[in-house]
């Protein structure tokens, strides 16, 4: 069997690991390459774009493929698009690996939004120094006229422009813990955090911290998994499909 894992996850190295430790074949990670430096997984790389749902197709094929896992991030929608595209074009099987998105608890105050516009749209509303972390990409949204908002942009790496006129850049990748949050809240006087519904744990103490001090959270609710194509919220679950 040759698996084909479009990466860009913790799970997605997680199932890498899976596949390559059993008698399951071979297994290639694709990365898109927009991390300087990744954390790479062990099996076959390669790194770059396949030139949309035809390149993608045609590479399933050149490389005799038999089963493509998508365990790119939630909010990379244009390369599961892409995936299902080509899943439908060569008959090769197709897994959307996804972990389940956060659920607000007691004492949470979350808005909801489609986008990031639509993210930067409520942040007037809600605070003056707001903490942002849905990433690098995507920075443009918060570049306009955004009146007195400082924001504190976490990212892996440094972000270009256009970005928010007043910020400051702070360069980590998680997992995070829950006292470096609260410090993190406390020494920036943050109150206002922007996030995507991205899930997991490694992430998810910035919620936790923001709760604790009533912060307001803006939350960008995920892009939905195309029509049809299984999913499965863990590695081992995805294990599981590969090997029926
Ligand atoms: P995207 O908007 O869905 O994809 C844009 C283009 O990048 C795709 O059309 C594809 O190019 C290429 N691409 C994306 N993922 C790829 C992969 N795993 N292997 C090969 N090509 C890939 O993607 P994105 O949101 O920019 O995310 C890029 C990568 O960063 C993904 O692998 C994702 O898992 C990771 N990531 C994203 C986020 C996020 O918030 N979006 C957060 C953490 C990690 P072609 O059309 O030329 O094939």
């Amino acid at each position: 069997m040759h698996v084909l894992i479009l990466g860009g996850t913790a799970e997605a190295r997680r199932l890498a690991e899976l596949v390559t430790a059993g008698p399951y074949g071979r297994v290639t990670t694709s990365l898109a390459g927009r991390v300087a430096a990744p954390r790479t997984p062990p099996g076959e790389l390669r790194v770059g774009g396949f030139g949309g749902p035809g390149g993608l197709a045609a590479w399933l094929r050149d490389h005799a493929v038999d089963a493509v896992v998508d365990a790119t991030h939630p909010f990379a929608a244009t390369i599961t698009g892409n995936a299902a595209e080509a899943a439908a074009l060569t008959g090769v099987p197709l897994l959307v690996l996804r972990r389940p998105g956060w659920r607000a608890t007691e004492g949470d105050r979350w808005y909801e939004t489609g986008s990031l516009a639509g993210a930067a749209a409520l942040l007037p509303s809600l605070g003056r120094r707001v903490f942002l972390t849905t990433g690098r990409g995507g920075l443009a949204a918060f570049a306009g006229d955004t009146g007195d908002l400082w924001f504190l942009v976490r990212s892996v790496d440094p972000p270009e422009p256009p970005h928010p006129a007043r910020m400051e850049a702070l360069l980590d990748r998680g997992p995070f813990t829950l006292d470096g949050e609260r410090e993190l809240l406390r020494r920036h006087r943050i109150d206002v955090l922007v996030t995507k519904d991205s899930g997991g744990a490694a992430t998810a103490p910035k919620l936790t911290a923001a709760r604790e001090s009533g912060l307001p959270v803006v939350v960008v609710r995920r892009p939905p998994v195309p029509d049809g194509v299984p999913v499965a919220a863990t590695a081992d679950a995805a294990l599981g499909w590969l090997t029926r």
